[in-house]
């Protein structure tokens, strides 16, 4: 991203931010609360449109396509949200295969195998046929993490993906994620559980008052954050 800057009215939520995530990266995003985490993850898809400045996915800029071009770039990049938002009156499965079969006009036979390898991947094989209702907020957020995955995105972009969880719910979800970044997807996380953040990112970006302040690999952003405001955050959360 080049530049990028969103404005709601008269509050600029992201003043200059320019950065790159390569190919197999997991980023961990990090800062207080209001930062502006959501707004940025949102810009890098564009379902929030940025008030200037540019984001480039794969040498396309993002931000001077048309919507029918967006639409098809957008489809590379899964993103998972603090709410699961399953399609309650659809069984798991039929979750899984909605958007291969929609989008992608993949065929029926071909989505239920994928919905079925992908429900194995996080861990609920045995779930296909249960309604999202009948499953735990860990659980529903596997399935949401798999419904992305369907797409086969190129990218997976994590909005606080265990905010909303129970804390017994919330090491199936990391673990879910671990296993996808140990599998070299390229992923930006907005999280405040530490401890995956340490272990599992390559990069940590802290945000704060509107700009990236800092990155910096894990290690040396935990033991030695370099500005202060990090340094703040860091005192208040550890
Ligand atoms: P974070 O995810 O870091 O907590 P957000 O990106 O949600 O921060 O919000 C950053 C700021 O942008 C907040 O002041 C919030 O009120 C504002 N904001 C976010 N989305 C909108 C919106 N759709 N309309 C107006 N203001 C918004
Ligand atoms: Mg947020």
């Amino acid at each position: 991203m080049n530049h990028l800057k969103k404005t709601f009215g008269k509050n600029e939520v992201l003043k200059d931010i320019n950065e790159a995530v390569y190919d197999g990266q997991v980023i961990c995003l990090i800062g207080p609360s209001g930062a502006g985490k959501s707004t940025f993850l949102r810009c890098l898809n564009l379902l929030d449109k940025p008030t200037a400045g540019q984001v480039f996915f794969e040498g396309d800029e993002l931000t001077a396509l048309d919507d029918q071009h967006l639409d098809q770039l957008r489809q590379q990049m899964g993103m998972v949200f603090q709410s699961f938002n399953l399609f309650p009156h659809k069984s798991v499965l039929d979750n899984l295969k909605l958007a291969p079969m929609k989008v992608k006009d993949m065929p029926e036979e071909q989505a239920t195998q994928l919905a079925q390898k992908l429900l194995s991947q996080v861990g609920l094989a045995e779930k296909a046929e249960a309604f999202p209702d009948n499953l735990s907020g860990g659980q529903q957020q596997r399935v949401a993490i798999a419904r992305a995955l369907a797409m086969n995105p190129k990218v997976m972009l994590f909005d606080e993906p265990t905010s909303a969880l129970d804390p017994e719910m919330v090491g199936e979800v990391l673990k879910v994620m671990q296993d996808l970044a140990t599998d070299g997807m390229t992923m930006v996380v907005v999280t405040h559980e530490m401890g995956f953040a340490k272990n599992v990112a390559d990069q940590i970006w802290f945000m704060a008052d509107g700009y990236i302040q800092e990155t910096n690999s894990p290690q040396e952003f935990f033991a030695h954050p370099q500005t202060q405001r990090a340094q703040e955050f860091l005192a208040k959360i550890l």
